[in-house]
């Protein structure tokens, strides 16, 4: 209780860190992992702090070669640490202020992917166009593309005017970070929008040796699945999920 200047010492729990694990080894298997910059906060809730506390790993060593003795936990709104001895990188003040400004969000992850750096770099795109079924879905949101120039690990001020309208941020020139209520959410959508940024090269690519163009979907087919994202997703039902009587209490 707060009056009683009691508070609950903030415990490192082995689930949330071998969840933490797991996922920190499935993304470095899908190859998005260079060096120490990619990273993962995932937030466990604590009676003695409004926004919870965040398990992270520390600088200076990579979510692949990385061990639970390279567990921290953090404060959110700062930097404090509650748990460890060693500092985090400056990507972790980007994914406090994320968990710190969408309390729906648990999980963030943050890596430089290849196909997205590369993709935006050619100078030929400002977005990723849609192609698939699958990414407007996943993400439920459009994703939010955030100027070269402007470094938001830095410099977390600006995260505010845009975060709670996206599940995906695209750093221009770095990486993507993607949100979701849990890890496994937030990998999803890192999937689904890395491979669309592929599907997008590829379909360019063959386009453009046929003469053609790539078969985007429009901005309204987008937003009509975004609307029904989360009834396909966590489907209440087997049949009939986009039926129109199947929507009940969405907003
Ligand atoms: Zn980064």
């Amino acid at each position: 209780m707060p009056s009683s200047g009691v508070s609950s010492p903030v415990v490192f729990e082995p689930a949330i860190a071998e969840e933490f694990l797991r996922y920190a080894g499935l993304v470095a298997k899908r190859g998005y992992i260079h060096n120490t910059l990619g990273n993962m906060a995932l937030r466990a809730p604590h009676p003695d702090f409004e926004h919870g506390v965040a398990y992270t790993k520390h600088a200076e060593i990579s979510l692949e070669e990385m061990g639970p003795e390279n567990l921290v936990i953090t404060d959110i709104p700062t930097s404090k640490l509650l748990h460890g001895e060693r500092i985090t990188s400056v990507g972790h003040n980007l994914n406090r202020e994320i968990l710190r400004l969408r309390p729906d969000i648990n999980a963030v992850i943050h890596v430089h992917d290849d196909a997205t750096i590369a993709f935006f770099a050619s100078g030929g795109f400002s977005e990723v166009g849609v192609l698939s079924l699958d990414m407007p879905f996943i993400l439920g949101k459009w994703p939010y593309y955030v100027d070269a120039h402007m470094d938001v690990e830095a410099d977390v001020a600006p995260v505010a005017g845009f975060i709670q309208d996206t599940n995906t941020v695209v750093l221009l020139g770095h990486g993507v970070t993607s949100l979701g209520r849990t890890l496994s959410e937030a990998y999803h959508r890192l999937n689904s929008f890395t491979s669309e940024i592929r599907r997008n090269i590829q379909a360019e690519q063959l386009a453009a040796i046929k003469g053609t163009r790539p078969l985007y979907r429009s901005r309204e087919e987008v937003e009509e699945m975004h609307r029904l994202a989360e009834r396909i997703i966590y489907p209440d039902r087997a049949e009939g999920v986009m039926a129109d009587g199947a929507v009940s209490n969405e907003n």
